[in-house]
């Protein structure tokens, strides 16, 4: 059943929802109240634009902190397996040292000291 109201100037019937009077044509209700709506859609688009542009944030270049006592242990006794390189996250040149037996022990020597002359904890 439509929800009815009286034009408040001619005194028609016209729709409860009607902005304009169907019958003489003038305006009945503020065209604000259908604003309400509108902020309600703008906090929706904004709460998701925000959330979005966090998450890229988060997915954007991250910096990882690592022990360096941790990955000095790790490159001694094992760097020649280039576990110390997975340890940073470096996976790619973890396995070339795998492969390589630490490029050769020339990388994983070089480590040694590279990682000694690191802050503790550091940056990778
Ligand atoms: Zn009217």
């Amino acid at each position: 059943m439509e929800e009815t109201k009286f034009c408040k100037f001619c005194g028609e019937k016209i729709p409860f929802d009607a902005v304009v009077c169907t019958k003489c044509g003038r305006q009945v209700e503020n065209l604000g109240a259908s604003g309400k709506e509108n902020i309600v859609i703008n906090n929706v688009a904004n709460s998701a634009a925000s959330a979005a542009s966090s998450s890229t944030a988060k997915g954007g270049k991250g910096t990882k902190t690592v022990s360096k006592w941790a990955s000095f242990a790790l490159c001694l006794t094992l760097g020649w397996l280039g576990v110390h390189k997975f340890y940073e996250g470096k996976s790619g040149l973890g396995i070339l040292y795998m492969f390589t037996m630490g490029l050769f022990a020339i990388g994983w020597f070089i480590d040694l000291f590279v990682i000694l002359g690191k802050p503790d904890p550091y940056e990778v």
